[in-house]
């Protein structure tokens, strides 16, 4: 006789009810509190330049610290070797070529600048809520009546300089102690360094013994309104250090050992500790990404007052790695665990990985980056396995002119650059003239990361003309989807557009200026 065994309904507990409702308030909670953001930008700081990366007079102990208690990478990359389109890259994820920033910088008077049809991260945030604000350098354009400003691309608040601080006259530059030379050139002919709040000129010249401080207050009261107010963040710091010319107010002037470059060094290391310490005060350190980078290589033709990119060749405005690879730390205490990683990631990731920490779809575009979420919050492999390399003034004709492809690098032309000047290696030189390579020149960048010894140079093998096989498929594949945007710096320029304090003053431009 079987006796069936009937499964009675079954009703759930005060308590199991309780979990499962606590449990579903959990997931809301996460889902609807996506972290704070805080992207802090480095201008001109080479890999070897912070005391974490091996220099070892660099006074850095905030980065240092950062570092120890976050994830340091080793094989950070740049989209750009130059400071716009580096910019462009970052904000947008997709190469500079696409959006049309290049060739070179915007300047001053610029026609051009990042078109309104690119979606930047900013954008993407708001979408999601976020507050967002942008404090330091820009250099993504100013335009007519401020169109190309921050405030045009996503930012609800701005306050900094719409460009390189070297684009002014130097000897205008406020420096510590006053009436002292800046350190390194800057240019004649233009308007007095204007600071923005928004689209306003608020102080022409800038005052650069105070600059930092108003920075850090800006960016402290917006954080602080930001959690008052219950809204995620965005806070994009682009710092004018290490550019030159080098500068520090009161507090770091002549205290390094380093020199003007080190004091410089010191102010920026300064104001990371000072933003570490206000998401801690506020309480949302917990919740927070922090994440610091720098937009290109040294400029190595600045000599002490430039930077230094290590072990790695040339530096700023080139293809070799000094040019691009970047010091890189990943900071959010109980999600990233401390540590060194030496998987590939670019800037050009932060805008799809941005985008899925807040829970945004991806913008309908192209894009060039890669979320790297599961290697910051789990340890994977990361999802970029490839780098391309354009030079800052790239054309179709050319194409890329050098990509990495797991630890292998071909060059496909080479080029130095003014900027990459005075260290013993000519080929980082401006006299360097652009040279074609074929084969290419390869180097293996985990045996070799300095770039020395082309592995073609002792003769072809099958085993190298593989790898060389492999790695011009996946340039094929790339360049063949790549379209390059119209030119933003070739619709020329117009003095007109130089930020004036007084736009009906004369004689121009040495009337501009508010005090
Ligand atoms: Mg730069």
């Amino acid at each position: 006789m079987h006796i069936r065994v009937m499964k009675m309904p079954h009703i759930p507990t005060w308590l199991e009810m309780s979990l499962h409702l606590l449990l579903c308030l959990l997931v809301l909670c996460t889902a609807a509190k996506p972290p704070n953001i805080v992207f802090i930008y480095a201008d001109d700081m080479g890999y070897g330049d912070i005391g974490c990366y091996g220099h070892p007079s660099s006074l850095t102990p905030n980065v240092d610290k950062l570092a120890a208690e976050g994830l340091r990478f080793t094989d950070f990359y740049s989209s750009c070797a130059l400071c716009t389109p580096s910019r462009a890259g970052l904000l947008t994820g997709r190469y500079q070529t696409r959006s049309g920033m290049y060739p070179f910088v915007l300047l001053t008077d610029s026609l051009g600048g990042l078109p309104h049809s690119e979606i930047t991260i900013p954008e993407i945030l708001r979408g999601q809520g976020y507050a967002t604000a942008m404090v330091g350098k820009w250099h993504l354009g100013y335009g007519a009546n401020g169109t190309f400003l921050p405030t045009h691309h996503g930012f609800q608040h701005f306050l900094g300089v719409p460009y390189a601080h070297s684009q002014g006259p130097c000897q205008n530059l406020i420096c510590f102690p006053p009436n002292t030379t800046c350190f390194g050139g800057c240019e004649q002919d233009q308007v007095l360094l204007p600071l923005l709040r928004n689209e306003q000129i608020i102080q022409q010249p800038v005052d650069f013994t105070q600059l930092e401080q108003m920075y850090i207050d800006f960016a402290q009261s917006f954080i602080a309104d930001s959690v008052e107010c219950g809204k995620p963040f965005f806070l994009y710091f682009a710092s004018h250090h290490t550019h030159v010319p080098q500068y520090a107010g009161e507090q770091y002037a002549g205290k390094s050992p380093r020199g003007p470059y080190g004091d410089a060094l010191m102010e920026f290391d300064g104001s990371v500790g000072k933003l570490k310490n206000a998401l801690q005060e506020l309480g949302v350190e917990n919740n927070t990404l922090l994440f610091f980078t720098s937009d290109n290589g040294p400029e190595t033709m600045r000599m002490s007052e430039g930077g230094s990119s290590g072990l790695l060749k040339c530096g700023k405005d080139t293809t070799y790695e000094g040019g691009m690879r970047e010091p890189a730390i990943a900071y959010w205490p109980g999600h990233i665990t401390p540590g060194v990683t030496h998987e590939m990631a670019s800037t050009l990731d932060m805008l799809p990985t941005f985008a899925k920490l807040a829970g945004a779809c991806l913008p309908n575009v192209t894009l060039d980056g890669f979320d790297i979420t599961n290697l910051l919050l789990k340890g994977n492999g990361s999802p970029r396995k490839t780098m391309f390399y354009y030079p800052s003034s790239p054309n179709e004709t050319q194409g890329v002119f050098a990509v990495r492809h797991g630890k292998y690098k071909a060059h496909y032309f080479t080029q130095g650059s003014i900027s990459s000047g005075s260290t013993p290696d000519e080929d980082c030189h401006v006299t360097a003239k652009l040279t074609p390579h074929n084969p290419p020149l390869l180097f293996d960048l985990e045996s070799d990361p300095a770039e020395n010894s082309n592995l073609c140079a002792q003769g072809m093998t099958a085993d190298l003309q593989q790898i060389l096989k492999d790695i011009k498929r996946v340039k094929d594949t790339f360049e063949k989807k790549m379209k390059f945007g119209e030119s933003q710096m070739s619709k020329g320029t117009d003095p007109a557009l130089r930020p004036c304090y007084n736009p009906t003053c004369s004689p121009k431009p040495s009337c501009c200026r508010s005090s």
